[in-house]
Order: structure tokens, then sequence, then C-alpha cells
């Protein structure tokens, strides 16, 4: 449900008060932003944590305003959320991501997975499945190359609609991905009702995952996920030592600053050359 633009400020009050009028700004320029098109995807690579070839990508909302420049995903996002607009910003970010891949096409280049942020909110939207499967049709788009990543927020009232939408979204082709799995609602019930094609193992646990206890947590979702015959995906992978030891416990896939960084749509082309032919 949408909530008046007043409780954003809320969400800011008590850490940073000095950006309530950049909050203010941020609000009142978002609704303009949309219209100018100003939201774009950046994408990072998700890579087979065996081989570090590159497997699929994760699509990442900017915002670059005219006005006040860039915007993080950190402020914009709360804001779309707690605006009821946030669904807008999936949906450009979705159709940007499709327009490239449709591109990349009729180039005659090889496509790639790409993962798309979907809010909690607009997943339960009910025509949520039928306009994503609209979208897939105008943009001429084999549903094997969208994956979409739901943020594990799912109340406990909302489980079997979350399952009907991943079951019918499994139906036409598009996998779906449990997003900052381990935060937040917790979930281990989830895993075993909920139908999901992967997990993203949030950058929380790959952080302290040379700590033993951590390490054991990690490990154990790893052969969760493997018994439930879903992928493994670690986020936020900044160094050699966590990549050589989510590759020791299994972990199927790794995205992160060690191996890449999102990138613009321009500069992952010029990456993907070297993945043609082969
Ligand atoms: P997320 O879905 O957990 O995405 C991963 C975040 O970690 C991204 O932040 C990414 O840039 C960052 N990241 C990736 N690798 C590393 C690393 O090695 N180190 C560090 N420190 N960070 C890394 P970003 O792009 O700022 O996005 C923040 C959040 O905003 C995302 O978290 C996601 O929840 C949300 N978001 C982004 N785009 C969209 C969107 O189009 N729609 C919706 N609803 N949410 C979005
Ligand atoms: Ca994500
Ligand atoms: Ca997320
Ligand atoms: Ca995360």
């Amino acid at each position: 449900a949408s909530k008046l633009p007043g409780t954003v400020l809320h969400l800011y009050e008590e850490s940073q008060r000095h950006s309530i009028e950049k909050e203010l700004e941020v609000l009142t320029l978002f609704a303009s932003a949309l219209k100018n098109k100003e939201f774009f995807p950046m994408l990072q690579p998700k890579v087979d944590i065996q081989t570090r070839e590159i497997i699929g990508f994760e699509a990442l909302a900017r915002w670059e305003s005219a006005e006040i420049g860039f915007v993080s995903p950190a402020i914009f996002i709360p804001v779309g959320e707690k605006t009821g607009n946030i669904h807008k910003v999936d949906r450009a970010i979705l159709k940007s991501v499709l327009a490239w891949q449709r591109e990349r096409k009729k180039q005659g280049k090889r496509l790639f997975p790409v993962a798309v942020n979907i809010s909690a909110n607009h997943f339960y939207y009910p025509d949520f499945v039928e306009n994503i499967e609209k979208l897939i049709k105008e943009y001429e788009m084999d549903p094997k190359y969208l994956i979409l990543e739901i943020t594990e927020s799912i109340e406990l009232e909302n489980v079997s609609y979350a399952k009907r939408n991943i079951c019918q979204l499994r139906d036409i082709g598009i996998a779906t991905s449990m997003d900052d799995f381990g935060v937040g609602y917790s979930s281990l019930s989830y895993l075993q009702e909920l139908p999901f094609e992967e997990i993203k193992i949030d950058k929380s646990f790959t952080d302290s995952i040379a700590e033993p206890r951590m390490h054991a947590v990690v490990k154990t979702i790893i052969q969760l996920a493997a018994d439930l015959e879903m992928k493994s995906v670690a986020e936020g992978v900044e160094t050699e030592a966590q990549h050589q030891e989510l590759k020791k416990i299994g972990c199927n896939i790794g995205q992160g600053y060690y191996y890449y960084k999102p990138m613009k749509l321009e500069e992952v082309d010029l990456l993907l050359l070297q993945y043609e032919e082969d």
C-alpha cells in the first residue's frame, strides 16, 4: 500500500537530519525523473564460481538527475517505495534491459540472462505476472533470458500468493531469485514452499565468511539450496579469500567487485565481445 510522502522523512530523521532538505528535493524531482526517463540500468556480471566465466548479469537502477546529479539507490529506492512509485522504476529498468537484449539479438550477438530487481510491493500487484508476460511479448524476448529478483520480505499471509506468482512465472519460462536471503524476514520455511530457481546470499554473509560460525551458516545455506535444486549466488564478493572459500563450499555463482563492478550497457557490449563464438 502506498503511504503519504511525509513518511519518507521519517526514514532518515534520526541518522540524517541534515539531508532532509535533500530528501524533499529528491521527492519533488522523482516524478519528473520518471517522465524524463532519467533512470537507467547498470549491469553487474554474475560469474560461475568454478570457472569465473560470465553467466549473466544483474540490472541495478541508476538515477542521474538533470538538476541534482547522481542520486544513490539507497536514497531513491526508499522514496519510490514509500510513495508507491517503485514499480515505475522497476518497469523502466526492465524495459531498458529488454530493449538492450532485443538489440543484441538483432545484431546476432550472444544473449545472457539478466536479473531485474522487483520491489516486494510491486510483486504483489494483482496483474503483475500478466504485465511481465505482455512486456516479454512486446520485446519478443525469450523468457529464459529474464530472471526476477524478489526481496525476501514476504509476509506470512502472502506466502500462498507469492507461490502462485512464482509458479505462474515458472510456467511461462521466467526464473525467480530470492534476493537478500538471510536478512530481514526469516525464512527457512519459505525456501521449501516457494519454488525459486535461485537464492542470493546477502553481502553481509559474504563479508563474514572467514568467521567459523558464519562459515558454517553459509555452507549450510548453500547445501540446502542445492538439496532444493536451487542455485546459490553470493553477493558482494570483494576478495580472493572470499572467492576461494565460496568455491570450496560449493557456491554456484559469484557477484561482486572482486569480479566486476556494475557497468554501463555499452561497456557490457565491449566486455562481451570476447564471449562471441565460443
Ligand atoms: P541488491 O539487490 O542487494 O544489489 C546489490 C548491491 O550491492 C548493489 O547496490 C550493487 O551495486 C552492490 N554491490 C555489488 N557488488 C558489491 C561489492 O563487491 N561490494 C559492495 N560494497 N557493494 C557491491 P546498489 O546498486 O547501490 O543497489 C542497492 C539496492 O537497491 C539493491 O540491493 C536493490 O535492493 C535496490 N535496487 C537496485 N536497482 C533496483 C531496481 O531496479 N528496482 C528495485 N526495486 N530495487 C533496486
Ligand atoms: Ca538484487
Ligand atoms: Ca535487494
Ligand atoms: Ca543484498
